[in-house]
């Protein structure tokens, strides 16, 4: 049997260097609560991510979650069906009610064009994700939030040091929700960061993610979201390894387009002019029809050969009954066929081309 290849690897420094790094933890006895670790990643991450400010959060989907409840939106939110859970759950554990819009069939995020049928007097935000390390069309986005007073809120959790004409994806919207989970481009085991246009924001966000105590004072309503100096360690050293991590994600992805671009009955995110990705996954759309199997035979295939791709996103969130109902998927209908036929392939730091064309061979034998 081959070497079993999951979809994803946590990329880790090495382990000297981990220690090295939380040997000041162990001296000073500061395990958490804005420590030392803390507060170089958040200087690190803004440096990096060209912002002014982010705050660390405990995950992405509390990121989220703070960033709603710090913004005190109320109503409706207009949103993307074809995401991870977090994003739909964020919206409605803070009371809110998502809009599903459709998606735009070459890069899979939210088709801009659809989003102001949605809009009604309750629309106070738009929510789109940047999907893949792909990023939404946030011209087009902005001019209809302008237009109609609401705020815009990226799920950025997949687009970690994407830019786009030189600008980083961190910058758009009045706010960008990041992940460091353990399966992400960059990772602190488990982490967030939230970003904001108004550094005020920031301060009040500081406030939600702990308890809403400001020094001594209780100020505000809020939970616990905050980051362990332990996992703000794993973020400065994964940190200095960042651009080798992402130029090795790739070569594995660049082999993989090499190989099934131009596949008849399969179709790959499509590449944005100006758009620096940090191929964070590589998913390939195979129509049936076409390509004479489905994306189940191929991820079945791939499984016999000991190789697990996923099925992401799958199912669309919005046909799920918990979040206030569920909506027929002929609703995003474009959403709905990717969701159906959509399949991530493995990729990772170190994933290698040599792996990526072994892949590519068992899925291009199943071509009818
Ligand atoms: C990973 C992810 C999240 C949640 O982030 P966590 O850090 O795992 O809480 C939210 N949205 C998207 C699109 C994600 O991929």
């Amino acid at each position: 049997m081959d070497e079993k290849i999951l979809v994803t690897r946590s990329t880790l420094p090495p382990f000297e260097e981990y220690c090295e790094e939380i040997r000041e933890i162990w001296e000073s006895r500061w395990l958490t609560n804005s420590g030392v670790k803390h507060q170089a990643l958040e200087q690190a991450l803004c440096g990096y991510l060209g912002v002014s400010n982010l705050a660390l959060c405990v995950n992405g989907h509390l990121a989220l979650e703070c960033i709603l409840e710090t913004m005190e939106l109320k109503g409706e939110v207009i949103t993307t069906p074809f995401t991870f859970v977090s994003t739909t759950n964020a919206i409605v554990r803070r009371g809110l009610t998502p809009v599903f819009c459709d998606i735009r069939p070459d890069d899979f995020t939210m088709d801009p064009d659809l989003i102001e049928p949605l809009i009604t007097e309750n629309t106070c935000a738009i929510v789109p994700v940047h999907v893949y390390g792909s990023l939404c069309n946030d011209e087009a986005i902005e001019k209809i939030a302008q237009k109609y007073r609401l705020k815009v809120i990226y799920d950025a959790a997949h687009a970690f040091g994407v830019t786009k004409n030189g600008k980083s994806a961190a910058t758009l919207g009045d706010a960008s929700m990041f992940s460091f989970h353990a399966t992400k481009v960059f990772n602190t085991v488990e982490g967030g960061g939230a970003v904001f246009r108004d550094p005020a924001l920031y301060e009040a966000l500081n406030r939600r993610k702990n308890f809403g105590i400001n020094g001594e004072a209780l100020v505000s309503f809020g939970g616990n979201a905050k980051m362990n100096e332990f996992a703000a360690a794993m973020g400065l050293c994964n940190l200095r390894h960042i651009d080798a991590s992402i130029a090795s994600r790739k070569e594995a992805a660049m082999r993989y387009r090499e190989r099934l671009s131009g596949v008849p009955g399969v179709q790959l995110a499509a590449v944005q002019p100006g758009v620096e990705s940090n191929y964070a996954y590589f998913p390939a759309v195979f129509d049936p029809e076409v390509f004479g199997c489905t994306r189940d035979d191929v991820l079945a295939a791939l499984a016999e050969h000991n190789i697990a791709a996923r099925k992401y996103f799958y199912p669309l969130t919005s046909t799920v009954a918990a979040f206030g109902g569920a909506h027929p998927e002929t609703e995003t209908p474009v959403a709905a066929r990717i969701s159906r036929s959509v399949l991530c392939l493995p990729l990772y730091e170190g994933l290698g081309a040599d792996n990526a064309d072994r892949i590519c061979d068992i899925i291009l034998a199943l071509k009818k």
